[in-house]
């Protein structure tokens, strides 16, 4: 067989080729844009060239701090097709953290919406190797700034040549991009991610028992294109024709129910704390969500009581997907065989929110002190997953060892798989609570208490017991206007739980901590609980 290159300049001739005429929707600051491909790849072709006159070569590194949008995704094919490595930058990590990553990638230029640069203007004493800081705006003039290496986008792109060629011989195991973890412990790590890794990925979203993501499809990655390449789905969309709708800054829930109405979403991608907020739009407003054949919800445990509401009470099909930045993210999905259809309501959605079945191409094993753990939904160990989209080392970073050996990645989930391969995480294996050297499941418990329906989410975390090494606490956010005790609490989980899998306590909280990208933040939440704790024993 032939060896051609997967790499994104074939993604991007084949869109430039066939589906000119398809269309992405991108929200701005100045409203929402109907854009023609023809007219991405045109811009796509001008970015290229306009970054190569400001002397970005192979190689270099171009940061992107910004939010889903039209500009943001010419940056996702400009740069790895002229050689250099896309890096895109979560928006929300701490200002020295910020640094740190600009700083540890060498970014040569970057790409910043116009709301954002107060990030940059905040941390510019501590970033080193910036040459160029291009300004993605609608308006003709630059923000006020005190820094002088500035340059406007469209500027820049009204200049430059709209026939500067993509490099089609570029090698697939070229880095075409460079994302970090939003790392809950240490320094964040980079994952590169290779043209081959994103162009199989892509490949994988397109499969009816995955994504199925094609051409008919109106997209909408909510997941923000900053975090592990907005799950790949900008890449796969622009490459098959699919229509996209890039939500732009600041997406409320109802902008997002707005957007699914007016331009008939078949299918949107986000965190279980977006299909939270979306949920709750949905109860305030009326709004026509019929288009939608597909939400994906991963990033963290998606609660059993959420995808029940999404499904019975407003028919949109709910799709749980497993996956990390060092995986592309595509591991696991949450469908069922053709023969598991037959099983009662219950039994169905029980599988529905497991993490599911691995994708094809990739392979897993769970493994614990004995070995692989035998499939028999019940013995925990460690998932290990590879494939060829899975990184095989962070970034420039010797700790590496760690997470990638023998071949395969580590991935710090505690997960059993059942008989026909679908797996479940029961906790990270730092979040598992050990008492009386019994394991219990964080995950589980707060499934169950976010199933109900006075609570709107819930944390659980291990605190230190003399007598049991660990004990569980319940951290609890109410919805509006309800009540709840904690003894009704304990009473509604008993029937479900072993006796020692019951909180010792239940506190109630505002809200609870989160990470850069909406996942519980424990180690945060277990200083608050400690305090509170040391408070109301000095008190009693
Ligand atoms: P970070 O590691 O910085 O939080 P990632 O987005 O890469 O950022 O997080 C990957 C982790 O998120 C996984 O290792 C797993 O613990 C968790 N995760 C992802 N998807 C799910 C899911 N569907 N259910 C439970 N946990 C999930």
């Amino acid at each position: 067989m032939m060896q051609t290159q997967l790499n994104l300049t074939t993604m991007v001739k084949h869109a430039e080729k066939y589906f000119a005429d398809k269309t992405v929707i991108s929200r701005t600051l100045s409203g929402v844009h109907t854009i023609p491909y023809s007219k991405i790849t045109e811009r796509i072709h001008r970015l290229a060239g306009a970054l190569k006159s400001l002397g970005v070569g192979k190689g270099d590194r171009v940061g992107t701090i910004a939010w889903n949008h039209h500009r943001h995704l010419e940056a996702y094919f400009a740069i790895p097709t002229m050689g250099a490595v896309l890096h895109t930058i979560n928006i929300r990590v701490s200002p020295d953290d910020l640094a740190y990553i600009i700083n540890h990638a060498e970014d040569k230029v970057l790409l910043v919406d116009e709301d954002l640069f107060p990030l940059i203007e905040r941390v510019k004493d501590q970033i080193t190797d910036i040459e160029k800081i291009i300004v993605m705006t609608d308006k003709e003039e630059l923000p006020e700034t005190s820094l002088t290496n500035m340059a406007s986008y469209e500027s820049l792109l009204e200049e430059a040549d709209p026939d500067t060629e993509l490099d089609d011989a570029i090698d697939e195991n070229t880095i075409a991009g460079l994302c970090y973890t939003s790392g809950t412990t240490g320094r964040p790590k980079g994952v590169a991610y290779s043209h081959r890794g994103i162009y199989l990925h892509s490949l994988a979203l397109g499969l009816k028992d995955t994504v199925g993501l094609s051409e008919e499809d109106i997209a909408m990655p909510i997941v923000p294109m900053f975090h592990v390449n907005a799950w790949g789905m900008p890449f796969a969309a622009l490459w098959f024709g699919t229509t996209q709708v890039l939500p732009g800054p600041m997406p409320t829930p109802q902008i997002l129910a707005e957007l699914v109405e007016d331009y008939k979403v078949t299918m949107a991608a986000g965190v279980p704390t977006i299909w939270m907020g979306f949920l709750q739009a949905l109860e305030q407003g009326n709004y026509d969500t019929s288009s939608l054949r597909c939400i994906l919800c991963g990033g963290s445990a998606a609660p059993k009581g959420m995808i029940r509401t999404f499904e019975s009470t407003y028919h949109i099909p709910f799709v749980h997907a497993y996956g990390m930045t060092e995986t592309s993210p595509i591991v696991t999905l949450a469908r069922l065989k053709s023969y598991q259809q037959e099983l009662d309501e219950e039994e169905r959605l029980e599988l529905r929110s497991r993490q599911g079945m691995v994708v094809p191409g990739i392979e897993i094993r769970g493994i614990n002190e004995h070995g692989d753990i035998p499939h028999d939904g019940n013995t925990i160990g460690e998932l290990l997953v590879r494939g060829p989209w899975i990184a095989d080392a962070y970034y420039k970073n010797d700790r590496s060892e760690e997470s990638f050996r023998d071949g395969w990645l580590h991935t710090g989930d505690v997960v059993n798989i059942d008989e026909e391969g679908s797996v479940k995480i029961v906790d990270r294996t730092k979040d598992m609570i050990k008492s009386g050297g019994e394991w219990i499941s964080s995950v589980d418990i707060e499934n169950a208490l976010m199933a109900h329906e006075a609570v709107f989410e819930a944390s659980v975390i291990a605190v230190p017991d003399p007598k049991w090494q660990e004990r569980p606490v319940a951290c609890v956010v109410l919805k509006e206007k309800k009540t709840l005790t904690e003894e009704e609490v304990k009473e509604f989980l008993t029937p479900q739980f072993a006796k020692y899998w019951i909180p010792d306590r239940v506190l109630f909280m505002e809200e609870i901590p989160k990470t850069s990208v909406g996942k519980f933040l424990k180690r945060a939440l277990r200083d608050q609980v400690e305090e509170m704790l040391s408070l109301s024993d000095s008190s009693s």
